[in-house]
């Protein structure tokens, strides 16, 4: 099955509803999509003369062009490769060579920097700029029928965020994508055609992904003008379009709590906040469900198997009487229906309730491997199961909990220190804004534990002795950090994930 066929049912069935909108503006319905996406693809085809499985990379902000783009490119049989437009030259150049990319779609933004890679990169034969002239005549190029495609041909090459390394590609098939969609309607909500998606954050990550399963639909994909979060162009969307869900990285959805567009808005139109890729610390879920209500969603995915191992639902956050609400909400929920999800040890034994271990997941919404990378992928996939690097354990209910990356776990003394139970205790601290913690090698203890604190610059500093305090509070005494570093800012990958290793990094070099 080729996704794209979405497309011509929806322009079947409702010719005249709203496909694509730029805020409040509609700019096509379904039966023009249709059509531009037909015509695009058969320009793809003929004009730059890819053949189907070739690849084409998008590096675009968020525009109406990229759901077209996306689309166009499936109608064709071809390859879609997202790229994050705010990565840096080199490594979008990497992603184009890594992928064997035949064509480029770029916007205005992009092209002046992208340019050189049509002599740099081999296998790149042309840019194609759009919005402007060269995609009107890309539009209007003979449409050609929907190409065939297998359930196991790769519909999107998702190159991972790279908090480690160089990005990989996960091969991800049109039948990872309709698991990853069924299941949004099993586990997340139903969607109907007078719903919207409102598409803030990139769509080359989780807000692309999750945007599939509302074209499914037939609800209408709305792209903010700015192309990214802006408080006040999401309360406007959330005025003017009904049944609005969203994909929000944590940090942008705490950025939006405290924004006076959206604290004052109406905000009936809104359906769903999914949140996930990333820690929601406790303080700022609750301010979080405090202005939104009973909304949220959260997720907890990887490329690797997209945004689909396990789901909290707005349920479980709005059962505030719970007994183990506030356990529930600081899990990342329950497995998603099409999934099989374990912790185990390290020969794979799966370990009962309680215990701490890799986290693996099986089924078929799990890529097929990497990218043209083998050995990467019988690493990271197992006996058929994918081993995901994340550290975690179920309760006794079958939620998960996560505790980190495996990588990101602190063993000092002997003793396992998961970083995120020493936020969560730092965090309780009113001027303490954000906090990563990290370990550093350290001769005695093997690591030991240091916090890297942002504090709120409108209050009283936090002292050494009262984020201590805290922590003796909260955790055991040697998970205490060793070291306070107060630092205005962490760094951040363009998704909002904290840099842990750049963290590490720069207590290298100061050591
Ligand atoms: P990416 O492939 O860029 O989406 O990154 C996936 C990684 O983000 C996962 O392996 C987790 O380490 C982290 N992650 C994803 N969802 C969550 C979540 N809900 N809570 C905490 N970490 C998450």
């Amino acid at each position: 099955m080729n996704l794209a066929v979405w497309i011509e049912r929806n322009a079947r069935r409702w010719p005249q509803r709203p496909a694509i909108a730029s805020g409040d503006l509609v700019r096509t319905d379904w039966a023009t999509c249709a059509r531009r996406v037909a015509a695009v693809a058969g320009g793809l085809r003929s004009g730059q003369g890819l053949q189907p499985g070739d690849r084409v990379a998008i590096v675009m902000r968020n525009r109406p062009e990229y759901l077209e783009a996306l689309f166009a490119i499936w109608h064709a049989g071809l390859v879609a490769v997202p790229v994050n437009a705010r990565l840096h030259l080199d490594e979008i150049a990497h992603i184009a060579r890594h992928s064997g990319t035949r064509v480029m779609i770029v916007d205005d933004e992009h092209v002046a920097d992208t340019q050189p890679l049509v002599e740099s990169v081999d296998t790149l034969d042309a840019l194609v700029v759009a919005p402007g002239s060269e995609w009107d005549a890309l539009v209007r190029s003979e449409p050609i029928p929907l190409v065939d495609r297998a359930p196991t041909d790769a519909a999107w090459l998702f190159y991972t965020s790279g908090t480690t390394g160089r990005p990989k590609g996960a091969t991800l098939s049109h039948r990872n994508l309709l698991m990853m969609s069924l299941s949004y309607f099993a586990d997340i909500d139903p969607i109907d055609p007078a719903d919207a998606v409102l598409l803030a954050a990139p769509i080359s990550h989780g807000a692309g992904l999750y945007g599939l399963p509302h074209v499914a639909r037939g609800a209408v994909s709305v792209i903010p003008p700015s192309g990214g979060v802006d408080g006040d162009e999401i309360a406007a969307v959330l005025g003017r379009w009904t049944g609005v869900s969203f994909f929000a990285a944590p940090t942008m959805v705490k950025r939006l709590t405290t924004d006076p567009a959206i604290v004052s808005a109406d905000l009936s139109g809104l359906k769903t906040i999914i949140y996930g890729g990333a820690p929601m610390y406790l303080s700022d879920l609750t301010d979080a469900l405090d202005v939104f209500g009973p909304k949220l969603a959260q997720i907890y995915g990887q490329g690797e198997t997209p945004m689909t191992i396990t789901a909290l639902s707005k349920a479980d956050h709005s059962d505030r009487d719970h007994p183990r609400w506030r356990e529930r909400v600081q899990s990342v929920g329950v497995p998603r229906t099409d999934v099989e999800v374990r912790v185990v040890d390290d020969d794979g034994t799966a370990l009962p309730a309680g215990e701490v271990g890799e986290i693996v997941v099986r089924g078929d919404v799990v890529m097929s491997g990497y990218w043209e990378q083998p050995e990467a992928t019988t690493d990271a996939i197992r006996d058929g199961w994918l081993r995901t690097g994340d550290v975690g354990s179920f309760d006794a209910d079958g939620y998960l909990t996560l505790r980190d990356r495996s990588k990101d776990l602190i063993i000092s003394g002997g003793m396992n220190i998961y970083p995120r139970e020493v936020e969560e205790a730092l965090l309780r601290h009113d001027a303490v804004t954000a906090v990563a913690v990290v370990g550093r090698p350290d001769p005695e203890w093997g690591e030991a534990v240091v916090a890297f604190v942002v504090a709120d610059d409108t209050m009283t500093a936090p002292s050494v002795e009262e984020l201590d305090e805290l922590c003796l509070e909260q955790i055991a005494r040697y998970k205490r950090p060793k070291d306070y570093r107060f630092v205005g800012s962490l760094p951040t990958n363009n998704y909002g994930k904290v840099l842990k290793r750049e963290l590490r990094q720069q207590l290298d070099d100061t050591a």
